[in-house]
């Protein structure tokens, strides 16, 4: 086992040591008042105090989220009183809304004995229930759908619906989602829709930026097409290719292997010129390329 600095055995005790002094401070300035029976002039009482509950604590960080964070007396001082009794208000509240919705699953399942019978109104009542009526739990709602038709599956009860979703382009179109699920409701009152008027405008403006780039590339390929050779070969669309071809070569000549020497891009064919594909071109060095030009082709017609 390794000593770290200050001779502490692991790095969870050094921690505790250091959350230690923290507490001695806090507890000499004031922000941490020990309750009366604990409290005692001695430093190393107060140390111990603080030890024991701070070796309660998980050993690495997470202190403030600890339950053991509670114990500790600073929760308790009197400038937390207002915060502390509006906490507790929400605890009550809390613990009131969950018994609340407790009794709401009662009321829901307490509904086939009401209904008897009457199958129309069970009907009605179970989709009100799970699309319109949120609050009524949806586990609640399919168990009394099967209490209520016990030959159909739940599923089957309950219909699907559609809900009407405003479009987030026009904000005044509006469009219908179907829902299956209860969750879908929640899904689609955030998720981003667009009307059919405002989506046949996007995908119209989208055809027609389409055909205008569709356009322009035919223009610029017929303008490489049939401006003089040499302008062709300034043009940045050459510079790309030419850049290309050498980048598969190597940086050398495809003949000879030659590299440290100034290369050239060679044209296999014109067909294609503008548009050129990667078989159209090979990289030959300077000598290469003359001896082709002076022969027709390379090695001096022999081979
Ligand atoms: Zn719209
Ligand atoms: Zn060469
Ligand atoms: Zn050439």
């Amino acid at each position: 086992m390794s000593v770290l600095r200050n001779g502490y055995k692991s790095a969870s005790e050094a921690t505790r040591a250091g959350l230690c002094g923290i507490m001695e401070v806090l507890i000499e300035y004031g922000f941490v008042s020990l309750d009366a029976t604990n409290i005692s002039g001695d430093p190393t009482t107060r140390k111990l105090e603080a030890s024991y509950r701070m070796t309660t604590l998980p050993p690495h960080g997470e202190n403030c989220n600890s339950p053991d964070f509670a114990s500790l007396h600073i929760a308790n001082h009197p400038v937390l009183s207002e915060v502390n009794a509006t906490c507790a208000k929400i605890r009550q509240l809390e613990r009131e809304l969950m018994r609340t919705r407790a009794q709401l699953e009662k009321d829901v399942l307490a509904l086939p004995a009401k209904v008897g019978p009457n199958t129309e109104l069970g009907q009605e009542l179970v989709n009100y229930l799970y699309w319109f009526n949120e609050d009524a739990p949806a586990s609640a709602v399919r168990q009394i759908a099967r209490a209520l038709f016990p030959s159909k599956t739940s599923s089957a009860v309950l219909k699907k619906t559609c809900m009407t979703v405003p479009c987030d382009t026009c904000q005044n179109g509006t469009t219908q989602v179907e829902l299956t699920i209860r969750s879908d409701i929640a899904n689609h009152r955030w998720s981003k829709l667009t009307c059919d008027e405002c989506r046949a405008k996007r995908d119209d403006a989208f055809r027609k930026r389409y055909q205008l780039e569709q356009e322009r590339r035919a223009q610029r390929l017929n303008e490489l097409r049939t401006m003089p050779y040499c302008e062709y070969l300034q043009t940045p669309e050459w510079a790309e290719r030419r850049k290309r071809a050498m980048k598969r070569a190597g940086y050398r000549c495809q003949v000879c292997n030659a590299y440290g020497v100034q290369l050239n891009t060679h044209h296999r064919t014109y067909e294609r010129r503008g548009n050129e594909r990667d078989g159209d071109l090979i990289t030959l060095c300077r000598a290469c390329h003359e001896i082709f030009h002076a022969n027709g082709q390379l090695a001096g017609g022999q081979g």
